[in-house]
């Protein structure tokens, strides 16, 4: 945390304290960092007493829905005006779907995040590249309002970083990073228990979208790129939701040779979602903000509107381009 982040959260503070109704909200199709950090800065605030109304842009998916609290996640009617606005985990206001409206109406908005593309649309914006997780930020908010972190916030927040850096092996896993985890689990939090839900109660409808996918494994450029697509028959077949092509593209970069790891979902016939790996050299963000998208270094996404096979060729053409 730098002087002008440290600066920004104190602002941040000042704001939440004199705000009397808050919403806050993260992105579509959401994550670990995304639903932890939600739940742990709502029910934060809520202990200030402040009426925090959580915003639902998205189906939240099985992974997370043994989380405390979690169905305070819901929809409400758009207001022509809001006090305060908190964005969480959102590279820009697109990212927020239907909660860019809500945005739009508020006096102000707090922009909290990681992303190295993020484009500072709030009033306040907590932006830390070198965070590892948007949890990591909302720890250190939490901390400074002087809020009792309890073993329900530190469930969400584990769970926000632990799925922001892959169980703590990816390059954004810092000192820091186990610092604030030693802390969250001092509350007593059952790890063990967390780890389960989290890691190890993966479907037989998700595993065997797993290994159709992994039969359909493409590789290019002498192995360093693979690239799946999971379409929309491929999913029928199996019985399996879109959310249950989560961890598909980790298996691909874990392949030894392999440096770029890219899936496609089949979202609809023109709307191709696109996640982007990288083990060690790629700038995979660089890749993904030619397409509007954006991310981090080593995992960003994009989403591309047009069929499928389209899809695969400009993303591989800009993939390939990259190794140049
Ligand atoms: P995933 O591949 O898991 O969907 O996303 C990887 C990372 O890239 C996440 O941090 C996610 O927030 C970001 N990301 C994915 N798709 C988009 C997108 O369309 N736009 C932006 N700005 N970020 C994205
Ligand atoms: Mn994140």
């Amino acid at each position: 945390m730098n002087s002008s982040q440290d600066n920004s959260i104190k602002e941040a503070i000042k704001l939440i304290e004199k705000s009397g109704e808050i919403y806050i909200c993260s992105h579509v199709k959401p994550d670990g960092d995304n639903i932890g950090s939600l739940l742990a800065l709502a029910m934060a605030m809520k202990k200030l007493n402040k009426n925090v109304k959580v915003l639902k842009v998205d189906e939240i998916p099985s992974d997370y829905m043994f989380l405390p609290n979690v169905d305070i996640i819901r929809e409400y009617e758009l207001k022509e005006k809001i006090e305060l606005f908190i964005a969480l985990d959102s590279g820009d206001i697109e990212r927020l779907g239907l909660g860019k409206k809500f945005a739009l109406n508020a006096e102000n908005i707090i922009n909290i995040d990681h992303h190295v593309t993020n484009t500072k649309f709030g009033n306040i914006n907590i932006v830390s590249p070198s965070s590892a997780a948007t949890g990591e930020l909302v720890y250190e908010l939490i901390k400074q309002m002087s809020v009792k972190i309890d073993m329900d916030i530190a469930t969400c927040l584990y769970t926000a970083i632990s799925t922001d850096t892959g169980s703590f092996m990816y390059s954004n896993t810092s000192h820091l990073t186990h610092l604030i985890v030693a802390e969250l689990l001092k509350t007593g939090i059952d790890v063990g228990e967390i780890n389960i839900n989290l890691y190890q109660k993966r479907t037989m409808e998700r595993t065997k979208l797993f290994i159709d996918a992994l039969n359909n494994l493409e590789i290019y450029l002498d192995g360093r790129i693979g690239l799946i697509a999971v379409t929309d028959e491929m999913l029928k077949s199996n019985n399996a939701k879109t959310e249950d092509s989560e961890g598909i593209v980790s298996f691909i970069r874990d392949i030894d040779t392999v440096e770029v790891a890219c899936l496609l979902k089949e979202i609809s016939k023109n709307e191709i979602k696109v996640s982007l790996r990288s083990k060690k050299e790629i700038d995979v963000s660089k890749i993904s903000n030619k397409f509007n998208g954006g991310g981090h270094i080593r995992a960003a996404g994009c989403t591309l509107y047009t069929e499928l096979d389209d899809a695969k060729k400009l993303i591989l053409d800009e993939i390939e381009m990259a190794f140049r």
